[in-house]
């Protein structure tokens, strides 16, 4: 068989042309493989150089085996003929391979190795029919057929293992395809009868010698290309390599990055979600899902915002149909938010608890959400603002937040049975426990108190305090019992006993109370009505919880007026003074004068002493008063014709002051009066208010020469102790036991005992108020020095003459 095709072939030839053919058959297939992998133009050039190389590789095959055929004699080639098979076989041949470069399946590689094998048939023939002869070449048709089929067939066959990668493919594509050139070329040989042919020697024509020449450079061409084929495999060989390579370590950076960034989510502070422009969750960290109350496993990829919502709301434990309508709602919102370009939003969860959730815009209608849990910091700054509105001591709320409260409260007031209670509160002994026990003590009391507060309040009553031992509440309440009950639980907690140390204390303490919005709308006038009630239940006996009512604040007014009009008659000397004698029981004589002032006032009339007089200590008039009672007193009376007596009246605000003192020694040497013949009438009151400086002014006084009274004796709790601790000089009765003591005989008895302490400790009794002569003749019986009263005379003027015969007659 092998004989048969390689009949009248020199062997050698033949290997050679084996060998040139598959050198070539390996650089198209590698150079066309190269040409699949370049895009764009560079896809071009290689095919052509793949096309280049085979056409080349297979037209120097087909021309060594020609030079390897010995017909008998010498053949030479025509040479257009032999160009146009070169041609034939780069153009056709370059066709099949552009068809397999760009081909997308198997059947366009298979049909471009068929056109490779149609392209080697048509250069053979075309080369066939350049050999310069004469006579006819009988051809065998079968076989020449046959020829051309399994050329094509066989470079299908090899372009099909073009399908699969690695170098032992290319090598077995490379030999398919120099199977199919040999197989062509030796099959259309055998099918070649050139017994008639002889050598033909006209035309333009290349010899065996050049023709050798020409295949051996295109050869080599062939063989270049080859290796610049197996270089090129090399440089993608290795160029694959690097960049298989420089893809694992890309893909490793973003696997680190990643996981980085995994990382970075899990344990941001901040739940972080990503929504595509569907509003469809599509990434989110786990802290998302542990702030929104999800499980662990709960997959949320793909969830709407308000679907995770409302799953978020149940968790939270609202009722299904709530937590779907919030959430709706929110959604709403939330989406509102990010359409217009996002922002934030605090969300309360519960009391104590807030989320700020923050929308921004991702590009392409996406958007991230994060979820941060601010309760801390709400905390944090709660406690500040607690700080601030609490009191220190006690912890209970401040006056700043009980104005706070307050003008809440007062903004609430809707229907008119909702009313509001401002209390006033005000503890009773207080100071004394400070004084008596020290400031430890009084700090105790005040923790004590804030703590039975605390516990008694209930919803919507807030009890302040605002400053010392003074408290305020407020109350709102529909009916009259709630509001009882509240204050019977305050009344409770200051009247029941605190322990410290080894014994008790008791504070007890008085209750102001003004309703809004009956007493007032406006938060400090309605604090000023509580505080006006809290006074007069300080002042009552035996009532320590005060309503406000409209006459307080009328009495209020009045006696700022009367403050008002008391300052204006300390300047215009709008006072003057009226004198009540007092006279001895015995002899009746005149033993001197009271002095009593009277004030004129302007639009009015005269008013009481014993209505302004408490007026002006309050406003601080009563030492300029006093000052102007001493120094008229004293002149008027040395410039009398009797040496009489006068006794003025001191207040205990002045005499807490050293300055009285110097005011009537000043007075004394200005008026030229004697000492002996000005005595000061002071009230028990007046000493116990400052017990030991009021002594001690006392004792500078009667230092002086000037005598000291005791004015409305008996009437206090510790008149007793009183007398045994100054040496007065005289003892004045109060004038409230002569009402009783005609009828009453234990009034009798307390006067009969006062007379006798008098008399035990050498000071004359003086009574009050006498305007009977019952009561004289009882205090005459009973061994009273002297006496006052309207029966003896009236305060006023002092008529010389007319004062001589009531003495008389009294006489
Ligand atoms: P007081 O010191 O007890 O003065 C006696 C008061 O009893 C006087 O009232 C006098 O008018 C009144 N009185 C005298 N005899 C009788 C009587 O037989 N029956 C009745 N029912 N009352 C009689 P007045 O003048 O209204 O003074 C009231 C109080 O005002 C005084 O009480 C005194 O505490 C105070 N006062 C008066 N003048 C002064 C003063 O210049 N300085 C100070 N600090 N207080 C004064
Ligand atoms: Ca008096
Ligand atoms: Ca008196």
């Amino acid at each position: 068989m092998i004989e048969f095709f390689l009949r009248g072939h020199d062997l050698p030839l033949v290997l050679l042309a084996a060998a040139v053919c598959l050198i070539a058959a390996y650089a198209c297939i590698g150079l066309m493989q190269h040409a699949r992998r370049a895009s764009g133009r560079m896809r071009h050039v290689w095919n052509a150089v793949s096309a280049l190389s085979v056409g080349l590789g297979i037209w120097a095959t087909h021309f060594i085996a020609i030079l390897a055929f010995r017909p008998g004699f010498a053949l030479s080639y025509d040479l257009g003929l032999t160009a146009l098979s070169l041609l034939i076989a780069i153009l056709v041949c370059g066709t099949g391979i552009g068809l397999a470069v760009h081909s997308r399946g198997r059947i366009d590689r298979i049909l471009g190795g068929a056109t490779v094998g149609v392209g080697i048939s048509a250069m053979h023939y075309t080369g066939i029919a350049a050999l310069m002869l004469e006579g006819d070449i009988i051809w065998q048709s079968g076989a020449a057929t046959l020829s051309v089929l399994a050329g094509m067939a066989l470079a299908a066959l090899s372009f099909a293992a073009t399908l699969r990668q690695g170098w032992r493919w290319n090598l077995a594509a490379a030999g398919l395809l120099t199977a199919a050139i040999c197989a062509l070329h030796f099959t259309a040989m055998a099918a070649a009868d050139f017994s008639n042919c002889l050598p033909a020697t006209e035309g333009a024509e290349l010899d065996s010698g050049l023709m050798s020449v020409i295949v051996a450079l295109i050869s080599i061409l062939v063989l270049a290309a080859a290796i610049g084929s197996l270089v090129l495999d090399e440089a993608d060989n290795r160029r694959t390599a690097r960049e298989a390579a420089r893809r694992a370590a890309d893909a490793r950076r973003v696997a680190e990055a990643n996981d980085r960034l995994n990382l970075a989510l899990a344990h941001m502070g901040q739940g972080l979600a990503l929504f595509d422009r569907d509003g469809a969750l599509q990434l989110h960290n786990q802290r998302l899902a542990d702030l929104l109350g999800f499980s662990m496993d709960a997959n949320l990829i793909g969830t709407s915002l308000a679907e995770i919502l409302r799953r978020s709301h149940l968790a939270f434990g609202l009722a299904a149909d709530e937590a779907g309508y919030r959430a709706a709602e929110l959604a709403g919102q939330y989406r509102q938010l990010i359409d217009e370009g996002g922002g934030e939003i605090v969300q309360p969860i519960s009391d104590d608890r807030a989320f700020r959730v923050r929308h921004s815009p991702a590009g392409d209608g996406a958007w991230i959400t994060t979820v941060e849990d601010i309760s801390e910091s709400r905390r944090n700054a709660a406690a500040i603002t607690h700080l601030a509105h609490h009191d220190s001591l006690t912890g209970l709320p401040n006056r700043i937040r009980f104005g706070q409260v307050l003008a809440a409260g007062l903004q609430a007031l809707g229907s008119p049975e909702e009313k509001l209670a401002i209390v006033a509160l005000d503890l009773d002994r207080f100071k004394d426990i400070n004084d008596g026990h020290g400031h430890a003590a009084g700090d105790h009391v005040l923790r004590v108190l804030a703590e039975r507060f605390a516990a008694f309040l209930k919803d919507g009553e807030v009890l302040a305090r605002l400053g010392g031992d003074e408290f305020a509440a407020i109350k709102p309440f529909t009916n009259m019992t709630a509001l009882r009950d509240f204050l019977g639980r305050i009344e409770q907690a200051i009247n029941s006993r605190i322990a410290y140390g080894e014994g008790m204390l008791v504070v007890g303490g008085s209750i102001g109370v003004a309703i809004a919005p009956d007493d007032g709308v406006d938060a400090s006038k309605l604090l000023n009505n509580a505080d006006l009630a809290l006074y007069r239940a300080k002042a009552e006996f035996d009532q320590r919880i005060c309503y406000y009512e409209r006459e307080m604040d009328e009495a209020s007014r009045q006696r700022r007026a009367i403050a008002k009009d008391l300052w204006v008659a300390v300047e215009t000397n709008g006072f003057h003074l009226a004198y009540q004698v007092q006279k001895s029981v015995t002899t009746g004589e005149t033993t001197g004068y009271e002095v009593l002032l009277r004030w004129n006032r302007p639009g009015h009339g005269p008013v009481p002493p014993g209505e302004f007089i408490p007026i002006a200590e309050e406003c601080g008039a009563i030492n300029a008063i006093g000052a102007w009672v001493l120094a008229n007193a004293c002149r008027e009376a040395a410039t009398w014709p009797e040496p009489h007596k006068i006794a003025v009246n001191v207040s205990g605000l002045q005499l807490a002051q050293l300055e009285l003192v110097d005011l009537v020694k000043m007075v004394l040497d200005q008026t030229g009066l004697a000492p002996s013949r000005l005595e000061l009438e002071v009230t028990e009151t007046a000493i116990i208010s400052d017990r030991k400086r009021a002594l001690l002014v006392l004792n500078q006084i009667k230092a002086l020469g000037v005598s000291v009274a005791i004015d409305d004796f008996g009437t206090g709790y510790s008149s007793l102790d009183i007398l045994r601790s100054f040496p007065f000089d005289k003892i004045k009765l109060d004038r409230s036991f002569m009402t009783e003591v005609e009828r009453d005989e234990q009034a009798k008895a307390i006067v009969r005992a006062i007379l006798a302490l008098g008399k035990s400790l050498s000071v004359p009794v003086l009574a009050e108020g006498v305007e009977t002569t019952e009561q004289l003749n009882v205090l005459r019986a009973e061994g009273c020095t002297e006496a006052q009263g309207f029966l003896l005379g009236r305060p006023g003027t002092i008529n010389w003459q007319q004062l001589d015969g009531d003495g008389r007659r009294f006489a």
